[in-house]
């Protein structure tokens, strides 16, 4: 068992890693910047150290000194919780040539999913459905790049091979734009990315949002728990996050999971990790890998009744999965929403200090958050303070307890988006079920 763990993240997330440390008896190091001095974790973490100044670049970020500071407390392993540089491959190198565990994968297979046009390629070797496209990078071959869309049939989507975060796609409607945008994306990537590599796929109009949670142990044993439905999303990110994701037959879903599961067998995946994929009339569609822990992973852990975070700390001490896919039951329905300390009607960050604060409870509940009473938030980081989770034997009665959780949460001294979830979770096309990635933002325009 790894002995202690350094947590390279702050937030929810470090708290949620903490408590998972707690429980298997690992001790915990919280690396924060100056601003985050009185975040919960760091108070409750056997130990802590400043890693560098409020910027995130040179704090959360700053590889050497996330290093150093494993050096100097003599830990183990670092986990980089979401985010920051949790999907870094060169930091996965250099934490594991330092001669620390980094819990997740490996920095090749990291540095693979990384590329969208190598993640498509390993994904089609293992038989997870793609979105029709170039299959390969596009090249100056103009006519070659013509008849690729013609036969896939417009509105097609230019990509960029090492975009993210919602960065580097065009959608082109019509042929005579087509190769302009191509350029254009092309040399808008190269400046982002420092990689000029572009990719066209069938731009899919309406689909949902849906994803496949696995876990490996990189023994060659691999199990999926299931799916999650996130299409309430705005600007790319997610709003509110439901497991399992409705409406879909049992038969589709279990093809679709057991590819997933299939691909980290052929990968040699380590971890955590989640399969995105957009899924349009009946059927899915891969976009990317995340080699990490996500945000929405407690939706999962409620259906599944397993503790993804903690499985985490198992395999990265070496240990083979715990259960098999035989042992794994999803049962009921799980929401969450994320509450983010902003204006809930124009978005603008809203830091400050948290003068009261009240998690809501009762049955099938959970909170997590680092706020208390007296809290001051930050104005450098992520706005995301809480994430309140419901679960009942059924979406409904998930919802329900959703919608009253949502009521009693106190957070004042700040403004939170609650207002926009309390009218989410009573919109009767949610309610309904299975609404597009384009639903929230439509219904905002109104
Ligand atoms: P990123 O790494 O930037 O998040 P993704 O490949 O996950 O990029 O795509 C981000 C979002 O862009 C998707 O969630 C979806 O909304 C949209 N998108 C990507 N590919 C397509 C496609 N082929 N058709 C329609 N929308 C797409």
């Amino acid at each position: 068992m790894l002995d202690k763990v350094v947590i390279a993240n702050r937030g929810e997330i470090a708290l949620r890693v903490l408590r998972a440390c707690k429980e298997l008896g690992i001790k915990t190091v919280a690396v924060h910047s100056k601003a985050d001095e009185s975040l919960m974790h760091v108070h409750l973490a056997d130990e802590s150290v400043c890693i560098g100044p409020n910027s995130p670049s040179d704090s959360y970020l700053n590889i050497p000194a996330i290093i150093s500071a494993a050096e100097v407390t003599d830990a183990s392993a670092i986990h980089p919780g979401y985010g920051f540089l949790s999907e870094n491959a060169d930091f996965a190198e250099q934490v594991e040539r330092s001669g620390f565990t980094f819990i997740g994968p490996s920095s090749d297979v990291i540095r693979l999913m990384g590329d969208k046009v190598s993640a498509i390629k390993a994904m089609q070797k293992a038989g997870v459905p793609t979105v029709p496209g170039s299959d390969g990078p596009l090249d100056d071959n103009h006519e070659r790049t013509l008849e690729i869309a013609r036969k896939i049939g417009y509105p097609v989507i230019i990509k960029a091979a090492g975009g993210g975060g919602g960065r580097g796609m065009r959608v082109v409607h019509r042929e005579n734009a087509l190769i302009n945008a191509v350029g254009l994306t092309s040399a808008e990537a190269k400046a982002a990315f420092n990689n000029g590599t572009v990719y066209l796929e069938k731009f899919l109009e309406n689909p949902r949002h849906v994803e496949v949670q696995v876990l490996a142990d990189g023994h060659g044993n691999a199990i999926h728990l299931g799916d999650r439905d996130c299409s309430l999303q705005r600007r790319h990110q997610k709003v509110i996050e439901e497991a399992p994701a409705p409406g879909i037959s049992e038969d589709k879903r279990a093809t679709v999971a057991a590819a997933c599961t299939r691909a980290c067998k052929d990968l040699g995946y380590r971890g955590a990790g989640t399969f995105e994929f957009l899924y349009e009339d009946g059927e899915f569609y891969f976009i990317e890998m995340n080699t990490r822990v996500q945000v929405e992973h407690p939706v999962t852990e409620l259906i599944s009744g397993i503790d993804i975070v903690k499985e985490q700390l198992l395999i990265a001490s070496g240990l083979p999965l715990s259960v098999t896919q035989e042992d794994i039951i999803l049962k009921g329905h799980a929401f969450e929403c994320r509450i983010n300390a902003e204006d809930p009607k124009t978005f603008m960050p809203s830091p400050g200090t948290v003068d009261q604060f009240h998690a809501p409870g009762g049955n099938g509940i959970r909170v997590d958050s680092h706020l208390y009473n007296g809290y001051r938030i930050p104005p450098y980081y992520d706005s995301l303070i809480a994430k309140i989770i419901s679960y009942g034997p059924d979406r409904h009665t998930a919802l329900m307890r959703m919608r009253n959780a949502l009521d009693e949460a106190v957070i004042d001294g700040i403004r939170t988006n609650i207002p926009l979830h309390q009218d989410l979770v009573t919109d009767p096309q949610f309610q309904k079920g299975g609404v597009s990635i384009h639903y929230l933002e439509k219904k905002l325009e109104q």
